[in-house]
């Protein structure tokens, strides 16, 4: 297999680099959920559109929230 994001071999849907960026999101998210009453897809279009989240991190956004049929766009 290869990681749907950026082609590089893995066993995985997210090579290691993009999976430590999504499990960086879940964690975010476990904490955001908290704080604010917003939903998994809404927490990715906030982190996708903050200037200091980095590029694997926005990478893996756009790819969860495709997958859903949604775009940043939105
Ligand atoms: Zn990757």
């Amino acid at each position: 297999m290869r990681c749907v994001i950026c082609g590089r071999q893995t066993d995985e849907r997210y090579c290691p680099l993009h999976d430590r960026a999504y499990k960086n999101l879940v964690q975010g998210y476990e904490v955001w959920k908290h704080a604010l009453d917003i939903n998994w897809l809404e927490y990715l279009k906030r982190v996708a559109g903050n200037q200091s989240t980095g590029k694997w991190a926005v990478e893996v956004c756009q790819d969860i929230l495709t997958q859903r049929g949604k775009t940043l766009k939105e």
